[in-house]
């Protein structure tokens, strides 16, 4: 790394050293844009670097809520506001007990260059709560959702802050938190949540949108080899909503996933999960909520809690679930099983050792803020969709959705040409993304 960039991010170390997440996330970020940094000395001059970590807010608040033995219970809430300069903070909320400000700060921090690549005017933000929905009532998701949303719609409008779901934040959740922000506003069909019902202003497609978009990335990846998805062996890892849709475009494509895991182990289906499996899974984790184990019960295939989705020779991975879930050891088993092109579903899946593997092996690697873009970019479609007070079709917007991965695979592909490392698509979407939002901010001054 270059001095200036170093001292960058020795400065963040030093300022929260307790968050490691948030520190791998701007260490891969600034070591990828030397390049930009070293051409571009305006960056250096306006501290574009030291503002871009800092994130413009960050609110946290108590969420006490009762469960279903009428006793009061305490989670933390927290909404990271990150970075405006391209339009209103957008990005998730997590529910999950890992939870904490680091990991929401690098969610955040990643949301900013993933924004920025789909096109759409939308700034960077991310939110949550260390509450575990695991196990819990309905009733009991419905009180804490209302108890967040309390405090959470002091902050957030369709012009400032418009929050989306993530692990542990699906459909029900965000029925809830918009049924509350309703009550609580007395307003309905301004844009402050997407992934809203398709019967009350959600887009078709934003269920599928991350899942699909991944594939569709994957896909240009392979065309520049000569290759097609269409007869690849596939293996994906969670089993959530990435998960599900990535398996649901694979097959649709003629590939055949074989792999699908949860927090507890991964089932392996060597004739491939069909379409009518897939159904199953849905209403497994969807309705039921139950464990993925489950499918090996009923399908009469292997389930492990020792192994993992990337030892069965795939040509293809797709990392779904979440962060550093796939290591240097894993990433090896893929090289040495043959693998051609990974595709990052979640966010920051391969750890910086994993990334190397494959990049020093030849394999194609999408990084997470360029392959999973598909589902902040219809979410920005679900607030033109609110904006217009109309609805496009599910072909429309699949079609828009195709178009932006294509989109961003190119300014990926041509940026990491253009700066000297053709084939690195970390460096391509890092810096595509990074510029768009510099110049914003040097445009705006330096208080933006
Ligand atoms: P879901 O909650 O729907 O599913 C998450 C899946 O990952 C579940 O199968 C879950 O298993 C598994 N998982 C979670 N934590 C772990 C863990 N520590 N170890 C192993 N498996 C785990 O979340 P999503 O599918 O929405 O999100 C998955 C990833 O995709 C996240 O990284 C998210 O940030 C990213 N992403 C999501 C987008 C979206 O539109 N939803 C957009 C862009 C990125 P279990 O049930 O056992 O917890």
């Amino acid at each position: 790394m270059d001095s200036y960039i170093e001292s960058v991010y020795n400065a963040v170390v030093e300022k929260d050293p307790t968050q490691k997440e948030f520190h791998q996330a701007v260490r891969e970020v600034l070591e990828s844009l030397e390049p930009a940094i070293q051409k571009h000395p305006k960056f250096k001059e306006f501290a574009i670097l030291e503002r871009i970590v800092e994130p413009e807010r960050v609110i946290q608040f108590r969420v006490p809520w009762k469960d279903k033995d009428g006793r009061i219970q305490v989670n933390r809430g927290f909404r990271v506001e990150f970075n405006s300069a391209l339009g209103p903070y957008k990005g998730g909320l997590r529910f999950h007990r890992t939870v904490n400000l680091g990991i929401l700060k690098f969610l955040g921090f990643e949301q900013i260059f993933k924004n920025s690549l789909t096109g759409l005017p939308m700034g960077g933000g991310k939110g949550g709560s260390d509450f575990d929905p695991h196990g819990k009532t309905d009733a009991e998701v419905e009180a804490f959702c209302t108890s967040f949303m309390l405090e959470l719609n002091r902050h957030i409008g369709q012009f400032t802050d418009v929050p989306a779901g993530d692990i542990g934040v699906g459909g029900r959740e965000i029925g809830y938190l918009y049924g509350a922000y309703r009550k609580i506003k007395n307003v309905h069909g301004t844009c402050v949540l997407t992934g809203k019902g398709a019967g009350w202003g959600g887009s078709l497609i934003r269920p599928e949108a991350t899942g699909y978009g991944v594939v569709y990335f994957v896909q240009e990846m392979l065309k520049t080899k000569g290759e097609k998805i269409k007869g690849k062996t596939v293996a994906i890892s969670g089993s959530g909503n990435v998960a599900q849709h990535a398996t649901e475009k694979c097959i649709q494509l003629g590939a055949k996933v074989v792999t699908l895991s949860d927090s507890n182990g991964n089932i392996y289906d060597p004739n491939g999960i069909d379409a009518e499996k897939l159904a199953w899974v849905k209403e497994l984790k969807n309705v039921r909520r139950g464990r993925i184990k489950e499918y090996a019960e009923h399908f009469g295939v292997e389930y492990s809690t020792e192994s993992n989705p990337w030892v069965y020779g795939t040509q293809i991975a797709l990392p779904c679930a979440t962060q550093n879930e796939l290591d240097g050891k894993e990433a090896q088993a893929l090289v040495d099983g043959g693998v051609i092109a990974v595709g990052e579903g979640a966010n920051m899946p391969c750890t910086p050792d994993a990334v190397e593997i494959f990049q020093n092996a030849g394999v194609l690697f999408a990084p997470g803020k360029a392959a999973n873009a598909g589902g902040v970019a219809v979410s920005g479609l679900e607030m033109a969709q609110n904006s217009m007070r109309y609805f496009w079709t599910r072909e429309e917007v699949d079609r828009k959705l195709h178009e932006i991965m294509v989109g961003i695979h190119k300014t990926a592909y041509e940026t990491a040409e253009k700066y000297g490392k053709p084939g690195d698509y970390v460096m391509g979407a890092n810096i595509a993304g990074f510029l768009k939002v510099a110049n914003a901010m040097i445009d705006m001054g330096y208080l933006s």
